[in-house]
């Protein structure tokens, strides 16, 4: 087992034994229409097409089905897709099929069908009294177990945002999950290390690093989703609605964002203290999924006040803009992406000059 592991291991506090889910994706080759009925109802559209619903032939039940063209990119986010299954709070892949429409061969995907929506959707919809802080923490304790679960895999999200997080059924008992592995890396995969001699054994500390930038992508997604849950909009406004603009950008890197009143007045300072962690602008202090994890505002998750939230009433207030919120989460992440793989790059520039460097004294020593 590798050195980090270990450590990373230890901190696994509950639920499940997540270094047992690596599975093999074992993709079916025989037609699916063998198998299901494809329906025309369509669940939802993504930027990949659309997700539609299936009926299995032996059971009858109900699944969602995406499909994608086969490509590289899309066997790699099925594959990690797949390795993240297990998960109680990731969206669960039922069945891979490999099949060839008009020449063009395809991967299409089983689900277990997600019937309750998304996350924000259900909360602007509530009826039944005001979303209070401590269901907001319960929430967050779902997301985070499944985040923690993928870095335990070392595999980053990179794309988690509100519309990823969907529940499984409407009503009492329905359990949050996260889908849609499309920007997900493997951080220790020999593709995202771009060095071919790289093995865990011995390099140095700083070439492990940079997989924890991808990791961190997900750390921010978790603070701006827990400060929309507290109160209903996001922290950081952009000014002028396409793309991501340069102010905004500066906003997000400088962390400049405020828990604005009325609606942050009556908000524990736990949970202020805790988004501060997740959303600290260099990537290296930002916490980590193990020390969030281990927070009170967490761990405590039952008792954290149950104090009424504006959430609901403001979601609904300005609905008309909640499409804009999450275009600019997408916007930020992709720029995200791009400006931690441009650090990683470089980082590991750096880090194999220093070992190059220390190889080179070293030969000259002899
Ligand atoms: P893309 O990667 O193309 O953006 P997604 O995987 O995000 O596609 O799916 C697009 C939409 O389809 C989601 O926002 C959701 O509304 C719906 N959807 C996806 N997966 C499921 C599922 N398992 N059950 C029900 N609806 C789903």
């Amino acid at each position: 087992m590798e050195p980090m592991m270990v450590d990373e291991a230890s901190r696994l506090d509950d639920d499940f034994d997540s270094r047992a889910a690596v599975c093999v994706m074992n993709t079916k080759m025989n037609p699916i229409l063998d198998d299901y009925f494809i329906s025309d109802n369509v669940l939802g559209l993504g930027i990949n097409g659309k997700v539609v619903e299936c009926f299995s032939k032996s059971d009858q039940r109900k699944y969602a089905l995406k499909v994608l063209r086969d490509c590289p990119k899309a066997k790699r986010e099925v594959e990690l897709h797949c390795r993240a299954s297990s998960c109680p709070h990731v969206v669960c892949i039922i069945d891979v099929y490999e099949n060839v429409y008009h020449n063009q061969k395809c991967l299409l995907v089983v689900m277990e069908c997600m019937e309750g929506g998304e996350l924000f959707q259900r909360i602007q919809d509530r009826a039944d009294g005001a979303f209070t802080e401590r269901e907001a923490a319960a929430i967050m304790r779902e997301i985070c177990v499944a985040v923690q679960h993928l870095h335990l895999l070392n595999i980053a999200h990179r794309d988690l945002k509100p519309e990823n997080l969907l529940y499984t059924k409407m009503g009492e008992n329905a359990s949050l999950k996260l889908t849609d592995f499309g920007f997900a890396k493997d951080s220790f995969s020999k593709e995202s290390l771009q060095t071919p001699c790289y093995t865990p054994y011995y390099v140095a500390p700083e070439v492990l690093g940079p997989e924890k930038y991808d990791k961190s992508c997900d750390i921010w997604s978790l603070g701006v989703i827990m400060y929309i849950l507290l109160c209903g909009f996001p922290p950081f406004y952009s000014n002028h609605g396409h793309a991501i603009s340069p102010g905004m950008k500066k906003r997000i890197r400088t962390g400049q964002y405020t828990f604005p009143n009325p609606e942050w007045a009556n908000v524990s300072q736990d949970a202020k203290e805790l988004i501060k962690g997740m959303l600290r602008t260099d990537p290296e202090e930002r916490l980590t999924i193990f020390d969030v994890m281990k927070n009170k505002w967490i761990v405590q998750y039952t008792e954290v006040p149950q104090t009424p939230l504006h959430t609901s009433r403001i979601l609904r207030e300005e609905g008309d803009l909640w499409q804009e919120v999450q275009d600019e989460m997408t916007r930020s992440l992709a720029t995200m992406r791009v400006d931690y793989d441009t650090l990683q790059i470089k980082t590991l520039d750096n880090a194999n000059n220093t070992l190059l460097s220390k190889r080179r004294k070293r030969a000259n020593d002899h």
